[in-house]
């Protein structure tokens, strides 16, 4: 297989997780405009997650139009730990319910697929990943070590 490491945690997975991400990081942009300051945003999180964070942005869109209050949202990543680490300022009682919802589902939806997906630690890393996306992830780690250990042999 081959795989295209885009950075070490391996995020987007594929060149073409890579462009479907940016298009899907625009159409955010276009889409909630009100939750997004003017300047770059990280938004970085693998395919599997999209949906879900579409849902909570849908969710707090309606909360800000219904209580006339200003949240903008300015960071949204797999955390460290596997989570879904979700930073925003403005958010009140109900959106802060909101984040804390998806950040639990989060942690039963495979970030690579979608489908039910449950904490897997692997060496250091901890991802939320489907049984089948838990191997292909570790193969890819492999391959990644192999071809770090290759770069410092060639030095
Ligand atoms: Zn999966």
């Amino acid at each position: 297989m081959n795989w295209h490491i885009v950075d070490y945690r391996m995020i987007w997975y594929t060149a073409d997780d890579h462009i479907q991400h940016v298009e899907w990081q625009n159409s955010l942009r276009e889409r909630f405009p009100e939750l997004f300051p003017k300047y770059h945003v990280h938004i970085l999180v693998a395919r599997g997650w999209q949906l879900l964070i579409e849902e909570l942005l849908t969710g707090i869109q309606l909360i800000v139009h219904e209580r006339g209050i200003v949240v903008r949202v300015y960071r949204v990543q797999e955390s460290a730990l596997g989570g879904l680490w979700f930073r925003c300022v403005g958010a009140d009682d109900m959106v802060q319910a909101l984040i804390r919802g998806a950040a639990s589902s989060a942690l039963c939806v495979c970030e690579r697929c979608g489908g039910p997906g449950k904490a897997c630690l692997y060496k250091r890393w901890c991802k939320v990943l489907c049984d089948e996306h838990f191997f292909e992830w570790v193969e890819q780690m492999h391959q990644q070590q192999d071809e770090i250990a290759h770069r410092v042999r060639s030095l």
